[in-house]
C-alpha cells in the first residue's frame, strides 16, 4: 500500500490585486511520503512560500486558493469526516480543500506545523519565550481533531474543559497551566537551549538569532505534528549556526519519524537534508525526483542553471555563474502562452514558443520535468535565434491589439 501522507494536485493560489490577477502557484502537483524530507528549491518569487502557506491554510486576502486538492492521510481524521463530508474522504485520505475551514484549522499544529522564515518577527516581544511555547502546547492539547465529535485531545485534568472554563471565569487563574510550562521547558531542552528553565523566562530580544530559531522549532513541535513545513529555516543565520539548525532538524526527524517539507533557495541545504526535491519556477514545479535524479541527471535548463550557480570551491572559475534575467511577472495577463523559462533558457527552441510543456517522465516515472528536452535531444541547430523571442512578443502584442 502507498504511504503517501500528502498528495497535492492541480493546486492554484492567486492574488487579486489592483494590477490584476497574480498566479503565485499554478497547477502545482506534489506527493510526499510519510517520514521523508522533501525539498522545494527555487529563486525568490518562484512561489515556494505561497505554496507552504496554501498547505497551512494561511493565505490571506487578497490571496485565495482557487482550485486543486490537498489530500492528507490520517485514518482517525478520515473517520471523523466521513459521515459529514463523504465527498472529501477517500479511504484514509481527506481532501482538506473540501472540508470547512474550522475543521482544517483543527489540524494546524497537531497535524501540520510550520517554522517561519524570520523568528525575530514571529515571536511576540512582550511575552517570554517560554510563555509563548507553553501557549502553543496548551492550544494543541485542547485542540479537537474533529470539531463535531466533541472528543478533546486531553491528557489529564490540567487540559480539561473545566480547567479552561475556570481560567476564563477567574482572571487570576492563568490560561497556561503548569503542565504546559513544564512541557515548554522540555521542548526548549529538546532543541538544545542551555539552561532551559531559566531561558524560558526570558524575552525574545534576550535570545540570539540561532537560539530564537531553535525556540521556534520547539514551538512548532509543541503539537507533535505529522508534517513540519520549514520555510527557509536557516536564511537569517550565519553558516555555523545554519549547520547546527540543520543537524537539529535531522536529529528530530530521525527520532520522531516526522515528515518534513523543506523550502529553501539553497541547493547545499537540499543536498544535505532531503530525500527528494522539486525545483520550482514561476509558480510550478518544473523538475522533481530523487537527489540523484535532479543533481546528477537534471534535464531542465533551469535546474542546470541553479546547479551551475553553486560556487565550486575546488574549481578555477573566477566568476560565479548566474542565470541571466529574472523570474517573469506572474500577472495573469502578462504570462505568455509558452514555456515560462523560454526568455532565460539557453536551449530554447521554436517548439518552446508554441505552448507550455507538460510533465514528461525522464528515466523513471518518479523523475519528471516540464521541458521539451525530456522528450527530445537538444539540437543546437534548432536553437532560437537571439531575436526570436522579441519577434514572438511583438507578434503576440500585435495580435492582441488587432482583436
Ligand atoms: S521547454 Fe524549451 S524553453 Fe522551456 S526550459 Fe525546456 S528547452 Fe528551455
Amino acid at each position: 500500500m502507498s504511504d503517501d501522507i500528502l498528495r497535492i494536485s492541480n493546486l492554484s493560489t492567486q492574488f487579486f490585486t489592483s494590477e490584476g490577477q497574480v498566479n503565485a502557484v499554478d497547477d502545482f502537483d506534489l506527493t510526499i511520503e510519510r517520514g521523508e524530507v522533501f525539498g522545494i528549491v527555487g529563486e525568490s518569487g518562484s512561489g515556494k512560500s505561497v505554496t507552504a502557506l496554501s498547505i497551512m491554510d494561511l493565505v490571506e486576502s487578497p490571496g485565495e486558493v482557487t482550485s486543486g486538492s490537498i489530500e492528507y492521510r490520517n485514518p482517525t481524521f478520515a473517520d471523523a469526516m466521513r459521515e459529514s463530508h463523504p465527498a472529501a474522504v477517500e479511504g484514509e485520505m481527506v481532501d482538506l480543500l473540501a472540508i470547512p475551514e474550522e475543521a482544517r484549522r483543527s489540524l494546524r499544529g497537531t497535524s501540520f506545523s510550520m517554522i517561519f522564515q524570520d523568528p525575530e518577527s514571529s515571536f511576540n516581544p512582550s511575552l517570554t519565550v517560554g510563555e509563548q511555547i507553553a501557549e502553543a502546547v496548551e492550544v494543541q492539547q485542547r485542540a479537537t481533531p474533529n470539531p463535531r465529535s466533541g472528543e478533546a485531545r486531553t491528557r489529564g485534568p490540567e487540559y480539561s474543559l473545566r480547567s479552561y472554563v475556570m481560567s476564563m471565569a477567574l482572571p487570576s487563574k492563568r490560561y497556561v497551566s503548569e503542565e504546559s510550562k513544564a512541557k515548554a521547558i522540555e521542548l526548549l531542552k529538546t532543541v538544545g537551549i542551555p539552561d532551559p528553565a531559566q531561558r524560558a523566562d526570558e524575552y525574545p530580544h534576550e535570545y540570539s538569532g540561532g537560539m530564537l530559531q531553535r525556540a521556534m522549532i520547539a514551538q512548532a513541535l509543541a503539537g507533535e505534528p505529522d508534517i513540519l513545513i520549514a520555510d527557509e529555516p536557516t536564511t537569517a543565520l550565519d553558516v555555523t549556526i545554519q549547520a547546527q539548525i540543520l543537524d537539529l532538524l535531522d536529529d528530530l526527524q530521525e527520532e520522531t519519524g516526522m515528515t518534513i517539507l523543506l523550502i529553501t533557495h539553497n541547493l547545499g541545504v537540499v543536498a544535505r537534508m532531503c530525500d527528494r526535491v522539486g525545483v520550482m519556477y514561476a509558480g510550478e514545479i518544473v523538475e522533481r525526483g530523487t537527489l540523484e535524479d535532479v543533481f546528477d541527471r537534471s534535464v531542465h535548463p533551469y535546474t542546470e542553471g541553479l546547479l551551475g550557480s553553486v560556487p565550486d570551491l575546488e574549481g578555477t572559475a573566477e566568476r560565479l555563474r548566474s542565470i541571466p534575467g529574472n523570474v517573469p511577472s506572474l500577472l495573469d495577463h502578462e504570462m505568455p502562452d509558452r514555456c515560462y523559462f523560454a526568455d532565460r533558457c539557453p536551449k530554447a527552441m521554436e517548439e518552446c514558443l508554441k505552448k507550455p510543456p507538460a510533465y514528461a517522465a525522464e528515466g523513471s516515472a518518479n523523475h519528471t520535468t516540464k521541458c521539451y528536452l525530456a522528450e527530445m535531444e537538444y539540437d543546437p541547430n534548432q536553437a532560437l535565434e537571439n531575436d526570436a523571442l522579441e519577434r514572438e512578443a511583438t507578434a503576440t502584442t500585435d495580435g492582441g491589439e488587432s482583436q
